[in-house]
């Protein structure tokens, strides 16, 4: 069912889901689709249009129950598992997003980062171990790593994304400038902060300008 539902469905469910757990935490039991789409911005017919690809989950007159549609949004979006990230290179931009570590997401986490350099290889930066490189596909096999996260030097790069690809990574979020070839079942996910401020820029002068 997952497969089939439309993407802007798709997209909607993380917003239905962060409200319903908030409304869980506040001990909230039940909510009208009328309330659901108030908080949510979302007109009443799309949510119910969009609960229907999950089966008839509310009840006419009752409204929908907190705790049930929780959970179920939960598994949906795969929150129950728990994802552990790889982060190679502890430099400045590796350490801020060690620093970072995903905290506020319960399911995702840095397990394990590397590094070449003899001062932090061994070490726990924030509650993560830095490994060497040379025991990159034995941790990423033994911890389950499926992303990995590249802040290296971009002429590293290539190189080491050759390695993932061979180990089997599934995605990989590049922070360097290079751009990689790779098979269709990984994937890679660009981050390109001059990008975006650019494109912020460029939205802000022609705001401005008509
Ligand atoms: P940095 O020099 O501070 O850190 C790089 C780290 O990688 C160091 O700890 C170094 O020991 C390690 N390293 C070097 N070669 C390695 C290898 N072969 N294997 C494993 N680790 C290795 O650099 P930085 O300022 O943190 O930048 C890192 C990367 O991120 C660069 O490619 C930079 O261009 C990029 N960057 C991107 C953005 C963006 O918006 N996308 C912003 C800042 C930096």
């Amino acid at each position: 069912m997952n497969n089939e539902i439309p993407r802007a469905t798709a997209l909607r469910l993380p917003i239905y889901h962060r409200y319903l757990r908030f409304l869980q935490n506040a001990g909230k039991k039940r909510i009208s689709s009328t309330e659901l789409s108030e908080a949510v911005k979302v007109d009443s017919a799309t949510i119910r249009r969009d609960f229907s690809y999950f089966g008839a989950l509310g009840k006419r007159g009752y409204g929908y129950d907190v705790d049930y549609l929780t959970d179920f949004f939960a598994k949906i979006l795969n929150h129950d598992r728990l994802t552990t990230v790889g982060l190679i290179g502890v430099g400045n931009l590796g350490s801020a997003l060690l620093n970072y570590n995903f905290r506020k997401n319960h399911n995702i986490r840095i397990g394990a980062a590397f590094d070449v350099n003899a001062d932090l290889v061994g070490t726990i930066f924030v509650g993560v171990p830095v490994y060497s490189m040379d025991e990159l596909e034995q941790q990423i096999k033994d911890q389950h790593i499926e992303i990995i996260i590249l802040t290296v030097p971009e002429q590293f790069a290539e190189e080491i994304v050759d390695r993932l690809i061979e180990v089997g990574i599934r995605g990989i979020l590049n922070f360097t400038p290079l751009r990689f070839n790779v098979p269709n079942d990984v994937l890679v996910q660009n981050v390109d902060l001059t990008n975006e401020l650019q494109t912020l820029i460029y939205f802000i002068d022609n705001e401005f300008t008509t």
